[in-house]
C-alpha cells in the first residue's frame, strides 16, 4: 500500500513538473529567450532551440502530463478497489481531481510563471532528452491530428488577419511592450480606410467664413482674431460657399495697399466633397489638387462642414495643436454663476473627486464626454441639454465626434435657477 501511495505522489509531482514546464516555456518572451541564450551558455542554447519548435516541445510535455495523470488515476483506482471496494471510487475520483488540480496544475503553473527563467534552464536538458525519446510518438500524434483536420475539412488557418494583428497590438499594449500612444496609432491606421469625412470634419456651425463682398482690410481684422489660414467665402448666405480665400493672398493684397479689394477677386475654386467620402480617398484628393481644405456637402447639397489635411492626419497621429488652437484646459472650472465648465475628456474619477458626484465608472467609459454620449446614444449638438441624476449638462462645444466641453449645473441648483 505504501508503495502505491508513494507512486501516486511521485506521479502527482511529475504532473506538476510537466504543467509547470509547459507554462514556463510558453511564457518566455522573445527578449527573455535572447537573454537566457546569452547568459546560460549551452543550456541557454537548448532553451532557445526548444522554444524555436514549440509544437514539438508542447506535444512532448502534453504526452508526459497525460501519462502521469492517467497513471496516477489508475493506481489510485486500483488501490481504492483493493482497500474499500468499488463503491468508494467516486470519492477517490473527487479527491484525486482536487489533488491534480492544485498540485499538478495550478500551483506549479503559478510558480513557473514567476520563475520561468530558472525553471526552463533547469528542466531543458530533461525535456530535450524526453523530446528525443518521444519523437516517434510525437510524429505519430501530429500525423493523426493533421489527418483528422484534413478529413473534417477544417480550413487551414488564414494566417495573419486584420483582427489578429489588432489583437496582438492590444495585447502588446496590455503587457507593456507597446506604449498606449503607439498602439492607438496602429489601430487608427487600420481604421483609416473605414472613416468618412463626416466623422472628422469641423461642423458648419464652427466654421469661420466670410462673405465674398468683404474687403481685404475688413477680412484681415476678422481673420486676425481667428487665426485660420484658409477661409471659406460665401455668397450672401454661409450655406452657399463659392470660394476659399487663402491668408497668403490676402496678405499679398494688403502689402500692395489694395485694402478695398474684395475677397471675390482673390478667392480660389473650392473642393466640394460628399460626407460619405472616405478619408483615405480624401487624403489622395488633397495631394492631387494641392489645396488643403475641402467643403463637405450633406446629402441634400447643403454645407455640412469643412475638412482639412490636418483633420485627416490627426486621424492617425492623434490630436495636433496649432499655435492658435487651445491645448490645455483645466478639466473642471468653477464659473461665477455657480455652474462648472467641464472638458469632455476629463476622466470621470477626477470629476467625482472634485465635485463629489457619483458618475458610474466602467471599463469602456472613462471620460465625461463618453459617459454623456453613451447616455443619450448619439453625438449631441451644441446647446443640447443632457439630464442625469447628478444634474443637467449643456453641451458647449463639439468637435468632430467628441464633446469638447459642457456646462454642468449640479442637481440642487437646477430647480431654482434657470438653465443656460
Ligand atoms: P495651417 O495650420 O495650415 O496654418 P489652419 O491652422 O488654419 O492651417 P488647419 O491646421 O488646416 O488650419 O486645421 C486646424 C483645425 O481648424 C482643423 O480641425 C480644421 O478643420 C479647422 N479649421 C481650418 N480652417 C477653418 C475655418 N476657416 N473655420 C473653422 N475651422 C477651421
Amino acid at each position: 500500500m505504501i508503495v502505491e501511495i508513494v507512486g501516486i505522489l511521485v506521479l502527482l509531482a511529475l504532473s506538476g513538473f510537466f504543467s509547470g514546464t509547459e507554462t514556463a516555456f510558453t511564457s518566455l518572451s522573445d527578449t527573455r529567450i535572447h537573454y537566457i541564450r546569452q547568459k546560460w551558455g549551452r543550456r541557454g542554447e537548448l532553451v532557445f532551440r526548444a522554444t524555436a519548435a514549440p509544437e514539438r516541445l508542447l506535444t512532448t510535455v502534453l504526452i508526459g502530463n497525460n501519462i502521469v495523470n492517467i497513471g496516477a488515476s489508475v493506481m489510485a483506482s486500483a488501490l481504492t478497489i483493493r482497500l474499500f471496494g468499488s463503491a468508494a471510487l467516486a470519492a477517490t475520483t473527487g479527491i484525486l481531481t482536487l489533488l491534480v488540480l492544485v498540485f499538478g496544475e495550478v500551483a506549479p503553473k503559478q510558480l513557473a510563471i514567476v520563475h520561468n527563467e530558472w525553471w526552463t534552464v533547469h528542466t531543458v536538458r530533461l525535456i530535450t532528452l524526453l523530446e528525443l525519446l518521444l519523437r516517434p510518438v510525437v510524429w505519430a500524434i501530429s500525423s493523426i491530428a493533421a489527418l483528422i483536420t484534413r478529413l473534417t475539412g477544417a480550413a487551414s488557418s488564414p494566417g495573419i488577419t486584420r483582427e489578429g494583428i489588432l489583437y496582438l497590438v492590444k495585447h502588446a499594449e496590455h503587457v507593456g511592450i507597446l506604449e498606449n500612444s503607439k498602439s492607438s496609432m496602429v489601430r487608427r491606421v487600420f481604421r483609416f480606410g473605414d472613416v468618412t469625412v463626416q466623422a472628422i470634419m469641423t461642423h458648419r456651425t464652427n466654421v469661420f467664413s466670410l462673405d465674398r463682398e468683404t474687403t481685404i482690410g475688413q477680412a484681415l481684422q476678422l481673420i486676425s482674431k481667428q487665426g485660420y489660414t484658409r477661409i471659406p467665402v460665401y455668397d450672401g448666405d454661409p450655406e452657399r460657399i463659392v470660394g476659399i480665400a487663402i491668408l497668403r493672398d490676402i496678405l499679398l493684397q494688403a502689402t500692395q495697399g489694395n485694402l478695398e479689394t474684395r475677397l471675390l477677386d482673390i478667392m480660389i475654386e473650392p473642393i466640394f466633397v460628399p460626407e460619405t467620402r472616405k478619408i483615405e480617398e480624401m487624403l489622395t484628393q488633397f495631394r492631387k489638387q494641392g489645396l488643403n481644405i475641402a467643403v463637405v456637402l450633406d446629402e441634400f447639397g447643403g454645407v455640412a462642414g469643412i475638412v482639412t489635411v490636418e483633420d485627416v492626419i490627426e486621424e492617425i497621429l492623434g490630436e495636433i495643436y496649432d499655435e492658435h488652437e487651445v491645448k490645455h484646459h483645466e478639466p473642471v472650472t468653477r464659473l461665477p454663476d455657480g455652474t462648472f465648465r467641464i472638458m469632455g475628456n476629463a476622466p470621470i474619477y477626477i470629476i467625482n473627486d472634485l465635485l463629489d458626484t457619483e458618475f458610474p465608472l466602467s471599463r469602456s467609459i472613462k471620460t465625461l464626454g463618453g459617459y454623456l454620449i453613451s447616455r443619450i446614444g448619439h453625438i449631441p449638438a451644441q446647446g443640447d441639454v443632457i439630464e442625469t441624476v447628478e444634474g443637467a449638462f449643456t453641451v458647449e462645444s463639439i468637435a468632430k465626434r467628441r464633446i469638447v466641453s459642457v456646462r454642468y449645473r449640479p442637481e440642487q441648483q437646477s430647480e431654482d435657477e434657470p438653465q443656460q
